[in-house]
């Protein structure tokens, strides 16, 4: 029988590139601690908020924009808006 190799696997902290260890002992894994995760979090989820608000607004627009309220308006013509 071959030895099983260790399941402790090493790897790259996204947050800062120091070698850590993948495994259950490591909470933070794949980073190497709290602080690198909550960082990562943090500009993960900033950059998310920023992309949302750009939606909202984009959204904010378009709901008001395309033709809804023109066509309410149109078939108010001068001549009618005289007669009444
Ligand atoms: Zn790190």
């Amino acid at each position: 029988m071959k030895p099983r190799p260790s399941v402790v696997r090493s790897v790259r902290c996204p947050g800062c590139g120091a070698g850590c260890i993948y495994a259950v002992e490591n909470p933070y894994r794949p980073f190497c601690s709290a602080r690198c995760k909550n960082h990562d979090f943090g500009a993960w989820a900033s950059e998310r908020f920023s992309v949302a608000a750009e939606t909202d607004a984009d959204a904010g627009i378009d709901s008001t924009v395309p033709g809804t309220d023109d066509g309410a308006l149109a078939p108010v013509r001068p001549d009618q808006r005289d007669n009444q």
